[in-house]
């Protein structure tokens, strides 16, 4: 019997991860659910799987978790805060993290549960972003496993040999594919007065607001290019992009004798997931299979950079100092939210990242000490552009 915890379990990738551990009652035991502060999906979650411990990290939302727990009588240990989440993340009763957590929130307990020695199971790809030389380091130090749950991450690690030292020597470049978004074709014209519910509306996946906001934009990619450089300690120069709009080939590695292997599956989710949950076995996710005759045709085109100018800003983080990528993660946090909240045009959200970065992408930072700093710092400056965007 493995025990998780799963932080981010309210949410897109916490409730898939929850479909698959459904499929396999008899190995997985769920030891802490942990979520900002959607106290009733939690509660249901709470009563179906009956963990030790549930997180909120809004008070309230977890004193009205922990009445109507009681209520029903269920002996699940309610506890409030940030703090919280680190603990559970660490707790030596866990075996596994699934770290679903949206954006650089998530960088504490993620970062705890790699120098705990945890398998992590990392979806939430903003704390590489921020943080990954550290994190890598604490993977190192705190010598568990990392299974990423990034789609195109999981199909890399899929399709590289097992034996890590081979890695620099036998590959010649990884390639992420990216569906392109609802906006392959919109009339650039157009983009300015996408409106949240269009943005989130993507083809393939059904997934958060945030990425989905990010897969519109494809800073989603971008931030994969810098999870992708800090997984698989590729230099940026040996990550490509690809547009397939199918998204049935989920990311692909080139080697030096002009092989390239890739994997390949229907747009779920909850193949990544189980992959990571059961590696270096499989086993069943629920996804359907994938019927190639019936997709038919899989097509691949370069990403327009007019298009998308968000994707070039990895590249242009990756060459910069060591707290550029913090920053553009921070800048993208604000802008996107802005967006979802009405405050900001679509394609605002480019021009928010771009001259924050421009503006603190010179910064060095490496201690976590400093790189809070900066992100508070990018949070900050990003926030007084979108506020003169508005005007
Ligand atoms: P979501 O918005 O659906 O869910 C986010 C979860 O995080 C919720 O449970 C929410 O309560 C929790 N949360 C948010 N802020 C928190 C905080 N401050 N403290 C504690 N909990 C907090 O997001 P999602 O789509 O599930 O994405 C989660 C992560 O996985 C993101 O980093 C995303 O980039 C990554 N990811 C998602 C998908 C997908 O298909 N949804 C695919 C690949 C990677
Ligand atoms: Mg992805």
């Amino acid at each position: 019997m493995k025990r998780l915890t799963i932080l981010g379990s309210t949410g897109s990738i916490g409730c898939s991860t929850l479909e698959v551990l459904r499929l396999h009652r008899d190995a997985f035991e769920v030891f802490a659910l942990g979520a900002r502060a959607s106290d009733g999906r939690l509660l249901e979650q709470c009563l179906e799987f009956s963990p030790t411990f549930a997180v909120l990290e809004d008070a309230q939302a977890a004193a009205r978790l922990e009445r109507s727990l009681r209520e029903q009588g269920c002996r699940t240990e309610v506890l409030a805060g940030a703090r919280a989440l680190v603990q559970v993340a660490a707790a030596p009763q866990t075996d596994m993290v699934m770290a679903a957590i949206v954006g650089a929130a998530g960088l504490d307990s993620a970062l705890a549960a790699a120098r705990a020695g945890k398998r992590v199971l990392l979806a939430n790809k903003e704390s590489l972003v921020v943080a990954g030389d550290l994190f890598m380091q604490a993977m190192r130090d705190g010598g568990g496993e990392l299974l990423p749950i990034d789609s195109e991450h999981s199909a890399i690690l899929q399709s590289l040999p097992e034996q890590r030292e081979c890695w620099p020597h036998d590959v010649r470049e990884i390639t992420l594919t990216a569906s392109g978004g609802p906006f392959r074709r919109t009339d650039p014209a157009q983009l300015a007065s996408i409106t949240p519910e269009q943005a989130c509306a993507h083809p393939n996946w059904s997934m958060g607001r945030k990425i989905s906001v990010d897969s519109a934009t494809m800073m989603n990619k971008a931030l994969e290019v810098i999870e992708a450089h800090h997984l698989f300690a590729m230099p940026a120069d040996r990550i490509r992009v690809l547009i397939h709009p199918q998204s049935i080939v989920h990311s692909m590695v080139t080697y030096h004798d002009g092989s390239v292997v890739a994997q390949l599956g229907a747009p779920d989710m909850r193949t990544p997931i189980a992959y990571g949950l059961s590696w270096p076995r499989r086993m069943a996710s629920g996804s359907s299979w994938l019927d190639l005759a019936q997709v038919g045709r899989l097509e691949f085109e370069r990403p327009d950079a007019a298009r998308f100018p968000g994707l070039g800003l990895a590249y242009a983080a990756l060459r910069m100092p060591s707290g550029a990528c913090a920053v553009l993660n921070a800048a993208n946090e604000v802008a996107v939210q802005a967006f979802l909240d009405g405050a900001l045009g679509f394609t605002d959200i480019h021009r928010v990242n771009a001259s924050t970065l421009e503006r603190l992408g010179d910064s060095h930072a490496q201690e976590l000490g400093a790189l809070l700093e900066l992100d508070a710092r990018a949070r900050r400056e990003a926030s007084s552009q979108v506020r003169a965007a508005a005007r």
